[in-house]
């Protein structure tokens, strides 16, 4: 995929009537520990129910949604936020994480900055 087929292929989602949540929080418990991932939307475009709890490795799942950040607490993650990857981050991506993308799918951005 080149530049310009990716860029013609964000401004598609961008364009599309799919659910935007820009700026919206999103909070994520887990099932067995409770810890709670906060997560905002930073572009528009599709995030995971599911995700993996950062602290037990077990099943995490989407229930809070506001619009208003959440407070600061041990058992609640800082806010990360989802983006959509530049092409020259999408073109170091794992291949699945690509399909991901290329679905519609967001990234955290702080997994963008480690590739
Ligand atoms: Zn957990």
């Amino acid at each position: 995929m080149t530049k310009e087929e990716y860029k013609k292929k964000c401004l598609e989602f961008e364009e599309a009537k799919m659910y935007d949540g820009r700026g919206e929080y999103n909070g994520y418990i887990c099932q067995k520990c409770g810890y709670t991932v906060a997560t905002l939307y930073k572009d528009k475009g599709v995030t995971p129910f599911i995700i993996k709890c950062p602290k037990c490795g077990e099943e995490s799942i989407h229930r809070i949604t506001s619009r208003t950040a959440p407070p600061e607490h041990p058992k609640t993650s800082k806010v990360k936020n989802w983006v959509r990857p530049t092409f020259e981050q999408f073109v170091k991506l794992s291949p699945a994480t690509q399909e991901h993308v290329l679905n519609g799918g967001l990234v955290w951005e702080e997994e963008l900055c480690q590739i």
